[in-house]
C-alpha cells in the first residue's frame, strides 16, 4: 500500500488515467512498485529490496539519493528555484566551468537542456545550420530520442510512427561484430572476446573494411555528395550494448568530414565515466568528435541534457535565438555539479572499471557453459548479454523466453534491463557505485535464472 492506495487501485488509476503506452513499458508480468533508493539499492511498496543493475538506463550514475548529491540539492532547493536564461546564476557558471574541464579542445561551449531527445534535436539543428547541408546518418539500431526530430535519427522500427519523421535521416548498417554480417574474436574493445572466429590479421581487420564499405555505400546510395552530421554511440545503448570494430569509428568520421559533415558522439549512456576505461566512450575510440550530447548520468536521475561542441560551431548557431525556460537551471546545475564532484571523489570511473571487468570475465565463463548466452561484451558497467537459441544458428532468444529469465532474475531480487533490436540482449548498466559483492550477487541470480529456465524448458 502507499498513501492507502492498493497496488490494484494504482494499476486502475495507470489504465484509465496515464499514457497507455505506460501500460507497456512496466516492463515486468509482475509489475514492481518502487518506494525508496539508496545507492545500488532500491525496495519495493512491501519493503523487499532489489539490487539495481539497471539503474534507470544508465541514468542514476553515482547511486540512488546519494548522500553527496542530495546534500548538494537540499541546499538549492532551499535558496532558489528559477529559470534558466534571465538573469545571471552561480550554479551555472560553476558547472559550466567544471564540465569543459572534462571535455577535450576545441569542445568547450555549452548548452544546456532537459532530456537526450532536446539535447540531439539540438545537436540536429546546429549542425544543418554550421555545415548548410541536411543530410544525416546514423546506425541500425540506434536510438537517440523519441521527439519527432529525433525520431529520424532513431533507428529502431520498434520506436517508429507512420507518419513523415526523420526527413533527411538515413541510417547505415551497424558494425555488430556479434550479430552483424561480419566479425568476431579480435575486432573489439571489450576485456571478453566473441565467441565467434574472426579472420583478421592482427594489424588489419577485414570487419571494419567490410562495415566501412557499408557506410560508403550509404554515402552512394542514400545521400548527396555533402552531408550534416553522422551520430554515433560510443557502444550502443538500447540496440544492446553493441560494439564496433576498433578503428571504425575513426575512419568514419574521416569520411563523413570529407563530405562537409561533423561528427557527434551520443554519450548519453557512455558518459560520465561509465566505460571505465575513459570518462567519454569516444576516447575509447581514439576520435574527438565535433559534438558531444548527454543527459541520464549526468544528473544522477535529475532532468538534464546537454551539448557541447566548439566555438566554431557555436557561432553559425548564434547567429539567431535560442530560448530554453530550464535547460540549466539552477537546481539542474546544483545537482550535476554535485555529481561530477562525486564521481571524481568516490572514484566512480575506476571503480566501473574494475567492477565492470569482474562482471563481464565472470559473465564470459557462463557464455561458456550456456548454450543460450551467445556474447558477452562491454566496457566498463556498459554491459550487454546477447542470448540466443543456439551458438551456431545465434537466432535471438524468443521473446518469451526473454520475459521468464528476465521475471526471476526480478524475483530474486536483481533488477537489469532488456534490449536489442529482437529485444535479446539482457543490458546490464548499474549505478557506478557497485560494489564486487554486489558482482557476485548478481552473478549468482543470473547462473540461477538461465539453469531454472534450462531446467524447465
Ligand atoms: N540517446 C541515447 C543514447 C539514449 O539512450 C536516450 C534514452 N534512452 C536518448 C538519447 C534520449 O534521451 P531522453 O529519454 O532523455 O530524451
Amino acid at each position: 500500500e502507499y498513501k492507502g492506495m492498493s497496488k490494484e487501485h494504482m494499476m486502475d488509476i495507470r489504465r484509465q488515467y496515464c499514457n497507455p503506452m505506460t501500460m507497456k513499458v512496466t516492463y515486468y508480468k509482475k509489475p514492481v512498485f518502487l518506494h525508496q533508493g539508496y545507492m545500488q539499492w532500491l525496495w519495493d511498496v512491501d519493503g523487499k529490496r532489489y539490487l539495481d543493475m539497471f539503474a534507470g538506463v544508465a541514468t542514476v550514475s553515482v547511486g540512488h539519493c546519494h548522500p553527496k548529491v542530495t546534500a548538494a540539492t537540499e541546499q538549492q532547493l532551499k535558496k532558489l528555484w528559477h529559470t534558466t536564461n534571465i538573469y545571471v546564476y552561480p550554479p551555472l557558471h560553476e558547472y559550466c566551468e567544471k564540465l569543459a574541464s572534462y571535455l577535450p579542445d576545441p569542445l568547450k561551449v555549452i548548452y544546456l537542456t532537459n532530456s537526450g531527445s532536446e539535447a540531439n534535436d539540438l545537436a540536429m539543428l546546429m549542425a544543418r545550420l554550421h555545415t548548410g547541408n541536411f543530410d544525416i546518418i546514423t546506425f541500425r539500431g540506434s536510438y537517440h530520442g523519441g521527439s519527432p526530430q529525433a525520431l529520424g535519427l532513431t533507428s529502431d522500427g520498434a520506436y517508429k510512427y507512420p507518419i513523415a519523421n526523420g526527413l533527411g535521416c538515413t541510417n547505415t548498417m551497424c558494425p555488430d561484430v556479434f550479430r552483424g554480417l561480419w566479425g568476431g574474436s579480435h575486432c573489439r574493445d571489450s576485456p571478453v572476446q566473441t565467441i565467434r572466429e574472426c579472420s583478421c590479421a592482427q594489424d588489419h581487420c577485414m570487419a571494419n573494411e567490410q562495415y566501412i564499405k557499408q557506410l560508403k555505400e550509404t554515402f552512394a546510395t542514400s545521400v548527396p555528395t555533402r552531408i550534416a552530421a553522422f551520430f554515433g554511440e560510443p557502444i550502443q545503448g538500447v540496440g544492446g550494448a553493441v560494439q564496433y570494430p576498433k578503428n571504425y569509428l575513426k575512419e568514419a568520421y574521416k569520411l563523413v568530414r570529407e563530405r562537409g559533415g561533423i561528427c557527434i558522439s551520443d554519450e548519453v549512456q557512455t558518459g560520465f565515466g561509465r566505460t571505465g576505461s575513459h570518462f567519454w566512450g569516444f576516447q575509447g575510440h581514439d576520435v574527438i568528435p565535433d559534438m558531444v550530447t548527454m543527459a541520464k548520468g549526468i544528473g544522477n536521475g535529475f532532468p538534464m541534457g546537454a551539448v557541447v561542441t566548439t566555438p566554431e560551431i557555436a557561432a553559425s548557431f548564434a547567429k539567431g535565438i535560442h530560448f530554453n525556460t530550464f535547460g540549466g537551471n539552477p537546481m539542474a546545475c546544483a545537482v550535476a555539479s554535485s555529481v561530477l564532484d562525486t564521481i571524481k571523489e568516490d572514484g566512480m570511473q575506476q571503480n566501473s572499471l574494475h567492477v565492470g571487468t569482474y562482471l563481464m570475465t565472470e559473465l564470459a565463463k557462463l557464455r561458456d557453459i550456456y548454450e543460450i548466452i551467445g556474447d558477452v561484451r562491454g566496457k566498463g558497467l556498459q554491459i550487454g548479454v546477447e542470448m540466443v537459441t543456439d551458438k551456431v544458428n545465434r537466432d535471438p532468444l524468443p521473446p518469451e523466453a526473454m520475459s521468464a529469465i528476465f521475471e526471476d532474475i526480478k524475483d530474486m531480487g536483481v533488477l537489469i534491463g532488456k534490449g536489442g533490436l529482437f529485444g535479446q540482449t539482457f543490458r546490464i548498466k548499474p549505478p557506478m557505485c557497485i560494489t564486487m559483492e554486489d558482482a557476485d550477487f548478481f552473478l549468482a541470480v543470473f547462473n540461477k535464472s538461465i539453469y531454472n529456465y534450462m531446467e524447465k524448458r
